[in-house]
């Protein structure tokens, strides 16, 4: 059970500081989004969070989907790159084989992941998007840094227990954010 006081301070500081935690777009998985829309805006560069948004993490390797899916957003001219926290281990295993950059132990929700990886592609924060299944890391971290951020519902509702802590109190974000838009 996640205690009381934990819930208010998570209220206190959503009321509080509410454009921190909101996504500026959520989607039900990475290819729902409108990736042509972003092109179209100026967006080059994809940044995105491994675990539970392109795999789940017991997956060590991506699957030919995934696979296709990301090279065909490379076809479109976009730029990629992985931002886990995750450990190097399974970063660099995961993200070998397709070729693209990425960055392990990245601690989002800190900026300084989200800024190398702008660094690496080469792009500002205007012409990148965030894309990521967490709340408290990836858009606690986009929003920290100006970044755009959608939220993808997790691949699956198995979560290491690290994230199992913080899904109650992002469901309570998701409600909030539900109920502002009504
Ligand atoms: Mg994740």
């Amino acid at each position: 059970m996640v205690p009381i006081s934990a819930v208010s301070t998570v209220y206190k500081i959503l009321y509080a500081f509410p454009k921190y935690f909101f996504p500026q777009e959520m989607a039900s998985s990475v290819t729902e989004i409108n990736y042509d829309k972003f092109w179209e805006q100026g967006i080059r560069g994809l940044i995105f969070d491994i675990d539970n948004t392109l795999a789940t993490f017991d997956i060590a390797l991506p699957d030919e989907q995934t696979t296709a899916f990301l090279r065909g957003l490379e076809k479109k001219g976009f730029a990629i790159c992985f931002l886990s926290n995750n450990s190097k281990k399974r970063v660099k295993l995961f993200s070998e084989g397709l070729g693209y950059p990425h960055i392990w132990r990245a601690q989002k929700p800190r900026r300084s992941g989200l800024r190398r990886a702008m660094d690496i592609l080469g792009l500002d924060k205007s012409q990148v998007v965030l894309i990521g299944d967490q709340i408290f890391t990836d858009c606690l971290a986009g929003n920290r840094a100006g970044v755009y951020t959608v939220l993808t519902a997790p691949i699956n509702t198995r979560d290491e227990w690290q994230v199992k802590l913080k899904r109650f109190p992002e469901k309570l974000v998701l409600r909030a954010i539900r109920q502002a838009k009504l």
